[in-house]
């Protein structure tokens, strides 16, 4: 398995309230929001929570569980402190024990599998716009300028309890996964992410291109993304 991970600030933003983290079968990527540098404490709160984990089990209740748990601790420290109230975050996880892989999310941070040239999404954004296109009410054109395309549904932080989301899947040779922050997928589509996940044997210049990307086309929001290539068999 070879992994590229980066993060970064972008273009416009004067923080990076992004946070990521790639350990050997542990994945995942957040975003956090909220005033002064609270996104920031909540998104590295969320993954902090994460790495700590020992993931025992490595199924999808104990990864709901933990994003619960994560949840837990950024909606305490956001009621008990003042400077941080109202701070959230999204989470998408990603674990990977052998071939299987179980992801949990909340928010619109996305995982992508790529496999054999074709991508799929494998998280389903909760997002005002995401909701919209699932029920029809909006097509995929006017979703991408649509005005409240940042406003999520659901995110880590925000209330008491929160609903994860788990999808579970079978990994095979040469399966390109990918978790990515909308600092990337508000700006570059999905053939672009194919062409360069495919086109690069190395995860670290994949990564690097998409924000190259990302960062070419105004880098208006922090851009965090990661690449994870399966062996091939
Ligand atoms: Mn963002």
């Amino acid at each position: 398995m070879q992994v590229g991970a980066r993060s970064d600030i972008g273009r416009v933003r004067r923080v990076n309230e992004d946070a990521y983290c790639a350990l050997p079968g542990l994945f995942a990527v957040a975003d956090g929001m909220g005033g002064h540098r609270a996104g920031e404490v909540a998104s590295s709160l969320a993954v902090d929570v994460l790495t700590s984990h020992p993931f025992a089990r490595k199924t999808p209740e104990e990864v709901q569980a933990v994003i619960q748990d994560a949840n837990r601790r950024i909606y305490e420290d956001a009621v008990r402190q003042p400077k941080y109230a109202g701070m959230g975050t999204t989470i998408t996880v990603a674990l990977i024990d052998g071939d299987r892989l179980v992801i949990g999310h909340v928010g619109d941070s996305r995982a992508y599998l790529v496999r054999q040239g074709y991508l799929r999404q494998l998280t389903a954004d909760h997002s005002v716009v995401g909701e919209l296109l699932r029920n029809g009410g909006l097509t995929q054109a006017e979703a991408v300028t649509h005005p409240h395309r940042n406003l999520l549904t659901r995110a880590l932080g925000t209330s008491p309890e929160v609903l994860v989301d788990v999808v579970t899947e079978q990994l095979a040779g040469g399966d390109i996964l990918i978790l990515c922050t909308d600092g990337l997928t508000n700006l570059v589509d999905d053939d672009e992410l194919i062409e360069i996940v495919t086109g690069h044997n190395d995860p670290d210049d994949a990564v690097d291109r998409l924000v190259a990307l990302a960062n070419d086309r105004g880098g208006i929001d922090n851009v965090t993304v990661v690449v994870i290539r399966t062996s091939d068999e």
